[in-house]
């Protein structure tokens, strides 16, 4: 037999090559044809929630110089006695002094504005107005000053090193987090993968453009049998004002599964590819993939969720989207089916398709 690119002499090489380095949880799919193409110009980054992406909220606080090196360590446990950081255990006690001019190598956090409510003078604070003089010893110390510290531990590293430009935070990092953020989370086989789905989520809103309709597409992909289930584009000048892209493509899912509600027969490029895996028994859009060329709306975003999307990725942000412009739906506590959203897939391709409604 004649050995191919994909075939298994060269997996089997391969494996060879990659053992005892991490490998790709699933085979690269179509390498041959990716290895020609440039890589994409565009990158997928994940819609993270409030809690991840937004600025460290900063706390006041006193510090003081330690002008005698070997007092540090009574000094830490002295004022972890008097002055406890209750919840700021990501905040570190001592950190290096930062300015090379100064005499002392270190400074430490005394405490919190809000420990001390009598002081009223903030820049004029001694040390005797933020402890209490009678049970601590503050030989060693320096005059206060002012800092800021960051009130919660950061969870990206973009948080973190905003946090640690104000004072030492440690920090628990997660590294896909991390590589989503910068753009490296996929290999360039996944993001040809991506482009060829998205690709056809832009054919069919350019098939719903040339009838009329809101140039907005989406394709539904299983991506374990790496196929597309459902194509849809928007209807809602066609049939029906609720019909978006993202309605009519789940409810295509649905119609392959034997259900569904809406009547697609004028609408050829609206379609689905029939039922999966014999019997499988999925809900809905379960383990499914969404490309959809311009962010989801909120009716989208909850009909995502309710039929257990498994992830979703978009081209362009429209100003009403529900996953990162206005809301970020698939992020929410209190709401019981989570999943990812990417944004970014083919972005100026899907943008110029709605350039008056996306950005
Ligand atoms: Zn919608």
């Amino acid at each position: 037999r004649t050995p191919t690119l994909d075939g298994p002499l060269s997996e089997s090489a391969n494996t060879r090559r990659e053992s005892g380095r991490f490998r790709p949880r699933r085979p690269p799919p179509s390498r041959r044809s990716s290895s020609r193409l440039p890589e994409p110009a565009w990158s997928a980054r994940p819609v993270l929630s409030d809690a991840q992406s937004a600025d460290p909220e900063l706390l006041d606080a006193f510090a003081a110089p330690i002008v005698d090196r070997r007092e540090t360590a009574r000094l830490v446990r002295e004022l972890a006695a008097v002055r406890p950081l209750p919840g700021l255990r990501h905040v570190k006690r001592v950190r290096p002094c930062g300015d090379r001019g100064k005499p002392h190598p270190l400074e430490i956090l005394v405490c919190l504005l809000s420990d001390v409510p009598d002081v009223e003078d903030r820049g004029a604070a001694t040390l005797s107005s933020l402890l209490p003089c009678e049970s601590f010893d503050a030989s060693g110390l320096g005059q206060p000053f002012l800092a800021k510290v960051p009130a919660s531990p950061p969870l990206t590293r973009p948080q973190y090193e905003r946090a640690s430009a104000h004072w030492p935070t440690s920090f628990h990092e997660d590294k896909q987090v991390t590589s989503a953020l910068k753009g490296q989370l996929f290999t360039s086989a996944q993001k040809a993968k991506m482009q060829e789905y998205m690709a056809a989520a832009v054919r069919a809103a350019e098939d719903g453009r040339g009838r009329g309709m809101d140039a907005v597409g989406a394709v539904m992909v299983d991506p374990d049998a790496d196929r597309i289930v459902a194509t849809a584009h928007d209807l809602r000048h066609g049939s029906h004002p609720l019909h978006h892209a993202v309605m009519v493509c789940i409810d295509l899912v649905a119609r392959g599964q034997g259900g569904g509600a809406y009547c697609y027969e004028r609408h050829p490029a609206c379609g689905f590819a029939g039922p999966g895996i014999k019997g499988e028994q999925r809900y809905i859009c379960t383990g499914y993939d969404l490309y959809v060329t311009r962010e989801p709306c909120v009716m989208c975003a909850m009909a995502l969720l309710h039929s257990r999307i498994g992830r979703v990725f978009y081209g362009s942000a429209s100003a009403d989207g529900a996953f990162g412009t206005k809301y970020k739906i698939h992020t929410h506590k209190d709401l019981n089916h989570r999943f990812e959203v990417f944004k970014g897939v083919l972005q100026q391709v899907c943008s110029d398709l709605n350039p008056e409604t996306t950005s």
